[in-house]
């Protein structure tokens, strides 16, 4: 049985990621070499027809009042654009000032970042979050509403080691890449290893996740690409690492161990800035930071019990799908949904369960909208949402410990994450508002001129965020080869046309 394909009031439409963009009043001119004068005369009567077209019909277009003013800068060394999306686990938004860090931000001042984060889905979970990010579809559509669950109709169990495609539904971006003949590289990604249309996980352009690996050998293997031959390096790259997730979960937001954990991220991103550099294509890439989720600091007096519910509801421990942050229950058949959140909810509110203020149980159509956790039957029917920092255990132990925790409501300060871009298409110095993971995988789809698969992001997302292509208003090209975005000369033999072909 197929899920629901998309929550309901969402309705996505596909985007229209290669309109143009209206901004011909800064478009660069490629400038002609001595031997092609008249190439020269045809690119400028080119330049000036576009121009007044687009200034006779301007006037049809939606005003674009956020996008910035420049176009992209044009790219140098490579003759496709090429993105790379680097996921760091856990990196809470903020991390990024617990020390100077000076190859983050060096990205942030000549990149584009979002002011107070990027905004992770619910739940705010790892597998659930990166595969929206390469989708732009919210868990309910993209089938992985948690990082492991039962589906109820087969019986079959998900777990993060799941790679057959039934479980993983929408289109991420490798596959939208490859099924358009753009070729993709993962270094680690949730849903990666999963064989979906034209994509296979080729041993050559695709890792098998090792956690064991280390991170130096992950960065040399993606700086590796650039020195294959121009044909064979991949325009869209994954890098993926679990750190500071890793060292979150131990001791919480707030320890020296994250500190030394983002300083050993802003030493990778260091390490790949100087080997894209020593390549002389650094200015060419579009570098695309992101974490999936937050963290906040979890203590052992902020839990609460599911045994002191007892008196109202004995809950069993089989009922009990997903217990913390996420409490996920799937009663059996005989008993009432709405009966077992109303007596479990009375129990919360009587002042005789402790801390029970801090969890509401909800059937999950009657969660808030804009969690958008209710259209799929893989979601189990009873929901619990606890509030920031608590945690839910069935019974009372002697346990004394103190951590660190995701997985709550993404509104949330404490579950923000890290947007940050830099690269030809992201003016430099820009801060953007905030927004939710599921606009990524379109300004991704624009940054490499693919048709993106209908998903949650609004397709005038990319128009907000990035600099209109360098080739917008005109388009070189020899024969069926067409070069947008990186001649700054225009060679003999080569000829002007319209942006069609961009
Ligand atoms: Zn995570």
């Amino acid at each position: 049985m197929a899920a629901a394909p998309f929550a309901a009031g969402d309705s996505p439409s596909p985007t229209a990621a290669l309109l143009p963009h209206s901004h011909s009043g800064a478009t660069p001119s490629p400038r002609p070499s001595s031997t092609s004068s008249r190439l020269h005369i045809l690119l400028t009567a080119a330049l000036a027809i576009t121009t007044s077209y687009l200034l006779l019909h301007h006037h049809h277009r939606t005003p674009l009042s956020a996008a910035p003013a420049a176009t992209a800068r044009p790219q140098v060394k490579l003759e496709k654009p090429v993105v790379i999306l680097i996921s760091s686990d856990g990196f809470r938004f903020g991390y990024h000032h617990k020390a100077p860090l000076p190859h983050i931000h060096r990205l942030i001042g000549n990149g584009t970042s979002a002011a107070t984060g990027l905004i992770p889905v619910f739940p705010t979970l790892t597998f659930p979050n990166h595969y929206s990010i390469a989708t732009g579809l919210y868990p309910s559509s993209h089938g992985i509403i948690n990082n492991y669950f039962p589906d109820p109709i087969s019986g079959d169990y998900f777990t993060m080691a799941s790679h057959e495609s039934k479980w993983w539904l929408g289109e991420p971006l490798w596959v939208t890449a490859v099924d358009q003949g753009i070729q993709a590289a993962t270094y680690f990604w949730p849903g990666s290893e999963v064989k979906k249309g034209g994509w296979d996980c080729p041993e050559k352009y695709c890792r098998h996740y090792n956690g064991s690996v280390p991170f130096e050998e992950r960065v040399d293997s993606i700086l590796g690409y650039f020195d294959l031959p121009s044909d064979e390096l991949p325009q869209f790259m994954t890098l993926y690492f679990e750190d500071p997730d890793h060292q979150g979960h131990q001791v919480g937001p707030d320890d020296p161990a994250i500190t030394e954990a983002v300083e050993h991220m802003d030493e990778m991103i260091g390490r790949l800035i100087d080997g894209l550099e020593a390549r002389g294509v650094f200015e060419d890439v579009n570098i695309i930071l992101v974490g999936d989720h937050g963290m906040v600091g979890t203590c052992d007096k902020k839990l609460v019990f599911l045994e002191e519910l007892a008196p109202w509801i004995e809950l069993e421990k089989d009922w009990v799908l997903s217990m913390t942050p996420l409490l996920a229950i799937r009663p059996p058949d005989d008993l009432l949904l709405q009966d077992v959140v109303s007596k479990m909810n009375e129990g919360l509110r009587s002042g005789k369960v402790e801390n029970g203020e801090y969890l509401r149980m909800y059937l999950k159509e009657d969660l808030p909208s804009r969690l958008h956790y209710s259209e799929n039957y893989r979601i189990p029917p009873i929901i619990g949402l606890v509030e920031e920092g608590y945690k839910v255990e069935m019974k009372r132990s002697n346990k004394n410990e103190c951590g660190g925790a995701h997985g709550y409501d993404n509104a949330f300060f404490s579950m923000r994450t890290i947007f940050i871009a830099h690269g030809p298409r992201f003016e430099g110095g820009r801060v953007v508002p905030s927004f939710e993971n599921v606009e990524i995988y379109n300004v991704i789809a624009s940054i490499l001129n693919m048709e993106p698969a209908p998903n949650n992001g609004s397709a005038s997302f990319p128009d907000t965020i990035l600099l209109p292509k360098f080739c917008d208003n005109v388009a070189i090209f020899q024969e069926e080869q067409v070069y947008c975005n990186q001649l700054q000369e225009l060679p003999a033999g080569y000829s002007v046309g319209n942006n069609s072909q961009c």
